[in-house]
């Protein structure tokens, strides 16, 4: 399917070369690098160009108020926590989450992982001190390991090779996962065992009765079931590592098109969208839909400058703004970016990131962020499109399949004392199952209403 490009197409990749690259990990030995973005290069390709086209017009649905977009996952993933169990978890997670916006809602949800490759992170600080002793940051499992050891620490460029391995098995149970039954409508009930009693999970189990009847009644009439048992998946994670990005960006044999094949959607940080960098370079060059985190400092000629890098013709899904401005900023902040971006007519997909604005730091010491400014900050995103009248096209969240105690409130209230109980993150805090399900619950009345 993938074959040599011509020359002039080559040469396009590869002018993220000539920029600046920030968030780079210090690789001790470029050698070694070398080697292994070569191995990577001959490896398959983990997505194919048809199923990302597929993603842009759904993306290009939820641009038009016609679907919306739910992506999840984890800040970071790891490798230790690809196991079949845990992944199955925050499937589950999204899949309940989706039922829960497409029953409550009647509105087709578009549902991307954060998983199956988001293995690295940016930090603030690239290095970090502990007990006088000062080494470089964690940066995620394609980079480095998280024990505070020099060892660990260091850069390793095999990391990589684990990151594509680790992302191809995730991948393949999430597709396993998506078709063979799990996924199946008629079986929502089975997702909601082994969860202890709470109001998010009885309020699920009654829309899963109705959901029942509903299948009951549409069974009886004669109604083809086929499309309610398996359901599509995407993959997503923020492109930080260059060279691996690169390596896995290869030629449609179709199309003569490059498409960035490590996921369906890829997204450039808050951190690393600078016009002039490497990373908006890199993919201004891929036929895959694209994500942009933007922060509260963005202002609307960043905004407009991004759609002629990376969305010049105005194809409809292509691009996707992720706004993260915090709960307090959102209502002034993102007014001026959607009405630029109206005024010059090309689409954008809105979603919200209500986490990344949100980070505080518990009197502990452990990062979190409060629920209640987080469902604060969907709030403001969707009076802002209301206002507006524009589509508030999805939300972006980091979740977790398990019950973990990471994010502050909820039904079943976390506190600031509860937070050390099972505060299992690597890197930044994860709404738990309890809370992931009670957003999904509030998202369904913000878009019924
Ligand atoms: C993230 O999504 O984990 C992240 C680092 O976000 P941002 O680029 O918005 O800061
Ligand atoms: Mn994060």
């Amino acid at each position: 399917m993938f074959e040599d490009a011509d020359e002039e197409t080559l040469a396009a990749i590869s002018q993220w070369r000539e920029k600046p690259a920030q968030h780079q990990p210090a690789w001790p030995d470029p050698a070694a690098l070398e080697d292994a973005v070569a191995y990577l290069r001959s490896l398959p390709p983990l997505v194919f160009a048809g199923e990302a086209d597929q993603l842009t017009s759904e993306m290009a649905a939820a641009s038009r108020g016609e679907a919306f977009v739910l992506m999840g996952g984890d800040c970071a993933e790891s490798f230790a926590d690809s196991s079949a169990d845990r992944i199955r978890a925050r499937i589950r997670t999204i899949l309940q989450m989706a039922v829960v916006l497409t029953y409550g809602a009647s509105v087709p949800v578009v549902k991307i992982g954060r998983m199956a490759g988001q293995f690295a992170k940016p930090r603030s600080n690239p290095l970090e001190t502990f007990g006088g002793v000062t080494l470089p940051s964690y940066m995620g499992d394609a980079v480095n390991g998280y024990e505070f050891t020099a060892e660990a620490r260091t850069p390793d460029p095999h990391r990589l090779v684990e990151a594509y391995q680790r992302s191809a098995s995730t991948l393949n149970l999430m597709r396993a996962f998506s078709t063979g039954g799990f996924a199946d409508l008629t079986a929502v009930h089975e997702w909601n065992k082994g969860f202890m009693a709470n109001p998010a999970y009885a309020r699920y189990e009654q829309f899963a009765s109705e959901i029942d009847r509903a299948m009951r009644f549409m069974r009886a009439a004669g109604v083809d079931m086929d499309n309610l048992r398996t359901v599509d998946l995407y993959s997503s994670h923020e492109a930080l590592l260059l060279p691996y990005e690169d390596a896995m960006t290869r030629i449609d044999s179709r199309t003569g098109e490059p498409y960035n094949t490590s996921a369906h959607l890829l997204w450039i940080g808050e951190r690393t969208r600078d016009i002039g960098g490497a990373h908006v370079e890199m993919l201004s060059h891929v036929s895959n839909p694209i994500g942009v985190k933007l922060g509260p400092t963005t202002t609307p000629q960043d905004a407009l400058a991004l759609v002629d890098k990376l969305n010049p013709e105005g194809i409809p899904g292509k691009l996707t703004f992720i706004t993260r401005m915090g709960a307090g900023k959102i209502r002034e902040a993102l007014p001026p970016l959607v009405e630029a971006i109206r005024q010059d007519g090309r689409p954008v997909t809105w979603v919200t990131d209500p986490m990344h604005g949100n980070t505080i730091t518990a009197s502990n010491g452990l990062k979190t962020r409060r629920l209640s400014a987080i469902v604060e900050e969907i709030d403001g995103f969707f009076t802002v499109h209301q206002d507006l009248g524009t589509h508030p096209g999805g939300i972006h969240v980091e979740l977790t399949g398990g019950d973990v105690t990471e994010v502050l409130g909820g039904s079943e209230e976390i506190s600031e004392d509860g937070l050390g109980e099972r505060y299992e993150t690597l890197v930044d805090p994860r709404l738990n199952h309890q809370q992931s399900l009670e957003m999904a619950f509030l998202l369904a009345e913000q878009l019924r209403d």
